[in-house]
């Protein structure tokens, strides 16, 4: 029997050690806290944990920032429809809104649940002008599908990397491919965090001069390039109404000591998510698509979904687990469930089939980093004991 006397296991928690209480404290010691020295350092070595080529990263306050002024860099605007799947947080398509566009909400694959190539193409008109992937927990997206379809109709591809730090698609990391923009978050659960903050990468220089304006007012300089450069540091040029989107330098310092820990959280995650696999192999359930051979899953979420014929149904399994002190969550209520989408475009389950259903059965275990061994053996001696 679980032993409920145990303290209560979340569903995700941040790892913060002792290195980046120091990294943050000294950025509050240097009397720059906002944009400046830390959150260039953090941008130039995001960029190169990528493996620069050609790319630039725009350090924004949240991945819903960035996924905002990488639509407004396109020109997306009213009118104008971009695809998206259904099954993704709200942030991924609010900002396409924003923009006075229209969302078309698509359905997913019943395997990977990223979002269905050939959903996409039925969705596609004449005001089709991007698509936003999301790499759903952590899994890529059919990366080559979405670019054929994406050039085939003349097409924008903004990718909602949230999920994906570090990804690869066919060997290469999300954030190198060759989308337009491609947007990471660092929201406290997200496999590194800042708190709250997100990073724009492109190889575009047109988009990430056009993002790094609009992310400061629509200032043609910003404060610390004002403060360092040798013309007045009174004088700059408005020369669009911006936004207020920055990353302060305290979250980039924070963000400095998360992204060298990256690799070690990385392997955390593996080891976290092989365990799961192999001791819930034999219940009804369906665990979470592994990447194809080679290819990295940055297993931000280990989602699995009940079977059919399962003893108990998802509500249930999540109020047990509850009862035992595990915490769980569900990724996500799907769009289309949701009030505004469902209301505002009309939208109803039946158009959505695969995501639908994958909603109804599914819940997301915990897997954090400073997760240990025995937590995670909690979890599935209570999933043994609830559905074996
Ligand atoms: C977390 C998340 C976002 C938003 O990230 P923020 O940094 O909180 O703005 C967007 N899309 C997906 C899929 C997410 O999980």
């Amino acid at each position: 029997m679980s032993d409920t006397t145990l303290p209560f296991l979340p569903f995700a928690r941040p790892d913060i050690g002792d290195a980046e209480i120091a990294a943050v404290t000294e950025a509050l010691r240097s009397g720059w806290v906002t944009t400046g020295p830390k959150a260039r350092a953090f941008e130039q070595a995001f960029t190169d944990y990528l493996g620069g080529n050609g790319l630039q990263s725009i350090a924004v306050n949240s991945a819903t920032a960035g996924l905002h002024l990488a639509l407004e860099a396109l020109g997306i605007g009213p009118g104008d429809e971009v695809i998206a799947p259904t099954l993704t947080f709200t942030a991924t398509v609010e900002v396409v809104r924003y923009l006075g566009a229209d969302p078309v909400l698509v359905d997913v694959d019943p395997v990977t649940l990223n979002i269905d190539p050939e959903a996409i193409r039925a969705a596609i008109t004449p005001r089709t002008k991007a698509i936003m992937p999301v790499h759903y927990g952590g899994l890529a997206c059919d990366m080559d599908a979405i670019l054929a379809i994406a050039r085939e109709h003349g097409l924008k591809v903004v990718e909602d990397a949230a999920h994906a730090l570090p990804t690869t698609w066919k060997g290469r990391l999300v954030g190198q491919l060759d989308s337009d923009v491609t947007v990471f978050s660092f929201y406290a659960n997200k496999t590194i965090t800042t708190g709250e903050g997100g990073m724009a990468v492109t190889r575009d220089p047109k988009l990430a001069e056009r993002m790094r304006v609009m992310r400061l007012h629509g200032m043609s300089r910003d404060a610390f390039d004002r403060f360092t450069s040798k013309t007045p540091a009174w004088y700059y040029e408005v020369v669009a109404p911006g936004f207020k989107y920055n990353l302060t330098d305290t979250a980039a310092a924070l963000g400095l000591v998360q992204l060298q820990r990256l690799p070690q959280f990385l392997e955390r995650r593996q080891h976290l998510a092989a365990r799961y696999h192999a001791q819930l192999a034999g219940l009804p359930l369906v665990l979470p698509a592994d990447a194809p051979a080679g290819d990295v899953h940055a297993w931000h979420l280990y989602v699995v979904r009940l079977a059919l014929g399962a003893r108990l149904g998802r509500d249930a399994v999540i109020q047990a687990l509850s009862d035992r002190g595990i915490g769980t969550s569900v990724h996500y209520v799907p769009l289309h469930r949701h009030p505004y989408w469902r209301d505002r475009y009309g939208l109803v389950p039946a158009r959505f089939p695969q995501a639908d259903a994958a909603y109804q059965a599914m819940l997301s275990l915990p897997l954090f980093t400073a997760m240990t061994d025995a937590d995670q053996d909690r979890v599935i001696t209570a999933l043994h004991e609830l559905l074996g």
